[in-house]
């Protein structure tokens, strides 16, 4: 099946309409006309070849909300009309011990996980092709269900990896009552960041570079709200933060965040620079205990949970729609730290 889509043909040229070919529904595939597709700072990292190992063309987009349109006859989680989210996996190996405890995004399998866009199809070699594009054929373990009411459907599209990507540790370093949590980088992950910490019960800091973000931050779910290139404002928080969830997409001082952190907290990096920041200091890790951690996505039953949670509490992005033609230019804003808080594509005008 031919299907219209938006991609890069190299690192170089910009985002431009293409046309990509799609499998027919095999027995466990779940056949998606796309509806909405969230625009991440990944997208932008590989579609300008930022990431190493990235195959052109690429077609990026892993935020995706569809409708069903066709099952195969093994499928029992899904139906023709049914609402549904892919994020950005759509396979793994399901025999490892990750993929076992539900991790599928840390797959040991002999290829890993499976990425939505840039990544291998297994026995064949090809390139995997993201949502950017007007349809998806997807295994069902890797279709998620999507409950929001509709008026809701193209805000909930970012929660499918900027929702899952602060989701997953907030949940893993227990996040909640009594914890002082911190949020560095109120872009598409920070702003989700501030809205689950706060949901999830922690006292919520956010710190961004953005003077013109203060009040925004705090209407997202902050309870305080740093600018972090204000040195007197970063030291009243000084051994203070039990956790800190770092989504900067930029190289940076990470010693100046180590020092907020209590005896025994953590700083969690999701942001993927495309160069590595610069080393940070031992002794600050050493004197207190402290860790430095990472964080990928999130396994789709944390997922599933996420979700839910999301459509019982009504959280959702707060976003800007776009068109497809419109990509190009929600990149160049991206590079600004101009984002409120996630652009999000209109499939309609594909
Ligand atoms: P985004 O919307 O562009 O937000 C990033 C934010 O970081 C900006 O809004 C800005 O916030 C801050 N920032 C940017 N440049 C900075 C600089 N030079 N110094 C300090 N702060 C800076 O990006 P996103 O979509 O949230 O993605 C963030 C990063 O996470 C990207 O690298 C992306 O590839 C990565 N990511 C990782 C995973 C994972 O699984 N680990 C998943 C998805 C995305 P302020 O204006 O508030 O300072
Ligand atoms: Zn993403
Ligand atoms: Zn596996």
């Amino acid at each position: 099946m031919q299907v219209k889509a938006f991609g890069a043909q190299s690192a170089t040229s910009p985002i431009a309409p293409m046309t990509i070919a799609r499998r027919a529904a095999g027995p466990k595939d779940v056949a998606i006309k796309i509806l909405y597709c969230g625009v991440c700072h990944s997208d932008l990292h590989t579609a300008r070849g930022e990431w190493s190992g990235v195959r052109f063309p690429t077609v990026p987009g892993h935020e995706i909300i569809g409708r069903v349109t066709a099952v195969g006859a093994a499928v029992t989680r899904f139906k023709e009309g049914d609402t549904v989210g892919v994020g950005c996996m759509v396979d793994s190996c399901r025999k490892c011990y990750s993929c076992d405890d539900g991790l599928e995004q840390y797959c040991r399998g002999p290829h890993g996980f499976q990425l939505t866009y840039n990544g291998w199809i297994d026995g064949s070699g090809e390139n995997t092709y993201g949502g950017y594009s007007s349809a998806i054929t997807v295994d069902e373990h890797f279709v998620l269900k999507i409950t929001h009411k509709e008026s809701d459907l193209a805000a909930a599209a970012p929660l499918l990896c900027a929702g899952i990507t602060t989701w997953s540790p907030l949940r893993h370093w227990k996040a909640g009552p009594g914890k002082k949590v911190g949020v560095v980088g109120i872009g598409g992950l920070g702003h989700m960041g501030l809205k689950l910490a706060r949901a999830l019960g922690a006292h919520v800091v956010a710190f961004t570079t953005s003077p013109a973000k203060v009040q925004d931050a705090r209407d997202l779910g902050a309870h305080e709200v740093v600018v972090s290139r204000d040195a007197a404002e970063m030291a009243k928080h000084a051994e203070s933060l039990d956790f800190i969830l770092n989504t900067v997409a930029a190289p940076h001082d990470l010693d100046a965040f180590i020092a907020l952190l209590k005896r025994d907290g953590t700083m969690t990096l999701v942001g993927a620079p495309a160069t590595p920041h610069p080393s940070p200091s031992v002794m600050g890790l050493i004197f207190g205990r402290k860790s430095l951690a990472g964080s990928g996505i999130g396994g789709i039953a944390e997922t599933q949970e996420m979700l839910d949670f999301c459509a019982r509490h009504g959280i959702v992005s707060d976003v800007e729609m776009i068109t497809p033609a419109e990509i190009e230019a929600a990149y160049g804003r991206m590079l600004k730290s101009d984002v409120k808080y996630r652009f999000v594509i209109d499939m309609a005008a594909l």
